[in-house]
């Protein structure tokens, strides 16, 4: 570790202290830094980096909502809004009782490098609530987004901030804030993405995040003239990104071993088809159901209980080509990392944010195997944000084909940006240190031309 990194982390535990995963964080792409920070002292004498880790501005507020037995229920609220340099605050919202300011800050941190890699005027930015939807009534969820908006509708605006979901937030909650928003601002805007598509949400939008890490996976198998055609994959999660994810490699010709939510996993080796992933999708998004039903409907899929005390989760113990982690931060530790090398996995794209901890993406690094992280891989998602906010200032809809076709050149040139710029600092097909650099150049020179702010 260079002196610089040393120093530096020192500082950011010290100032941010019981935040470990955005301690996490900030060494990844400090690590990253350091070769670009020797090549520019200017980016060190303005300090440049020690700017960016310092949230421009951190929202807490109390979030009051009445239950349905008429009990008053009180909620955090956070909104980080991390950097302005290229364009507004951008970033989802998380509603997960895990939900902290240091996951948060982690989360915004991220945002900050992807949101440059889309190559679109985008800031970053994310917030949410430790507010659990899991096991709530449709009245609970829309109370809760409406006294969640009444605070957080006084530092949004779309040239301002400009939320989307993230984890528990998704098409429910999004029309429930918005709505609270239009009536408290009396003004129909692009305040947020991921809208309905009947006011104001752009086609794509749903399926972005799993398809563009998918999309992001065939760009890098390309550089080994390789496709998804007959690749057996694992992916965890059974939400948003994880459906969209399993729907492209099924597109493209792969198949689809497991998935998974907090509870367990399931293991399908005939592979999850496209009536299958139907049932997934009813399941978990009409239903409020959890992933153990799937091998009641489909024989021959075996279900495995999560051990929270396990040294390691068997979801990612399969032989395997492909792995897509789509749920949650640290789920690939260490071990489980030795355990896909063992495997034969050689392509993890990450569809979930810092899935890996600092171990895992050390050995898959050193195993040279095609190792895509989060800012990059999942960053078809805010993209395709970015693409409902331009069709939003336009007052006019692109069609499906129009905004996939977007989608899909975004992704090849996130890949693109990624590796030459791992190969112009002198670590071919390093994909950390790609995403890290290229994302943090574009946003250091913006704040170099704009001072010291
Ligand atoms: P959803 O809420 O739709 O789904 C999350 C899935 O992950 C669920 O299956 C959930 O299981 C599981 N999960 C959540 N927390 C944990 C946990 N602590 N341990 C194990 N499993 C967990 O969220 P998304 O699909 O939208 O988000 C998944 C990941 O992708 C997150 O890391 C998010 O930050 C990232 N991401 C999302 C984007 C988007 O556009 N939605 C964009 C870019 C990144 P359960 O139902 O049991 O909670």
């Amino acid at each position: 570790m260079s002196e610089f990194v040393k120093n530096l982390m020192a500082q950011v535990k010290a100032k941010n202290s019981n935040e470990p995963e955005f301690h996490q964080a900030v060494f990844e792409v400090a690590s990253s830094l350091a070769l670009v920070l020797e090549k520019h002292p200017e980016y060190r004498k303005e300090k440049i980096l020690e700017r960016i880790i310092e949230p421009e501005r951190v929202i807490l507020f109390r979030v009051p909502w009445v239950d349905d037995q008429g009990d008053v229920q009180i909620n955090r609220g956070f909104r980080i809004e991390m950097n302005s340099a290229i364009g507004p605050y951008k970033g989802g919202l998380r509603f997960h009782p895990s939900v902290n300011l240091g996951i948060l800050k982690f989360l915004a941190f991220e945002q900050v490098f992807k949101n440059s890699l889309t190559t679109l005027p985008m800031g970053g930015g994310k917030g949410g609530s430790d507010f659990d939807p899991k096991g709530k009534s449709d009245g609970e969820v829309m109370r809760f987004c409406q006294s969640f908006m009444s605070e957080l509708f006084r530092h949004i605006g779309s040239n301002t901030d400009v939320p989307a979901g993230d984890i528990g937030v998704g098409g429910r909650e999004i029309g429930f804030m918005f709505g609270q928003y239009k009536k408290l601002r009396n003004e129909f805007t692009g305040v947020l993405t991921g809208k309905g598509l009947n006011w104001g949400g752009s086609l794509i939008r749903p399926e972005a995040t799993g398809y563009g890490a998918v999309y992001f996976a065939a760009e890098m198998l390309s550089t080994r003239k390789q496709t998804l055609e007959g690749k057996k994959c694992l992916v965890s999660g059974s939400g948003n990104v994880a459906q969209y994810t399993v729907e492209k490699i099924l597109h493209l010709g792969g198949k689809v071993l497991t998935l998974s939510d907090s509870n367990g996993y399931i293991y399908d080796e005939k592979g999850i088809d496209s009536e299958k992933l139907n049932f997934v999708m009813d399941l978990k998004n009409v239903r409020r159901g959890r992933i153990k039903d799937y091998t009641d409907k489909f024989k021959g899929s075996v279900y495995t209980q999560l051990d929270p005390n396990s040294e390691f989760n068997p979801l990612w113990n399969h032989k395997a080509d492909c792995a897509f982690p789509s749920a949650t931060q640290n789920e690939i530790n260490g071990k489980d990392a030795a355990n896909l090398l063992k495997n034969g996995v050689y392509v993890v794209s990450e569809g979930a944010n810092m899935p890996s901890t600092i171990d895992a993406i050390e050995q898959f690094v050193d195993a040279k195997i095609l190792y895509g992280p989060g800012k990059a891989a999942n960053a078809g998602g805010v993209a395709t944000s970015g693409l409902e906010m331009a069709q939003n200032s336009m007052r006019y809809s692109w069609t499906r084909e129009e905004v996939d076709n977007r989608l899909h050149m975004i992704m090849k040139s996130i890949h693109k940006t990624c590796v030459d710029t791992a190969e112009k600092y002198g670590t071919p097909f390093n994909y950390v240190n790609g995403a890290n650099i290229g994302g943090f150049v574009k946003v250091a020179d913006a704040m170099l031309d704009q001072g010291i702010i």
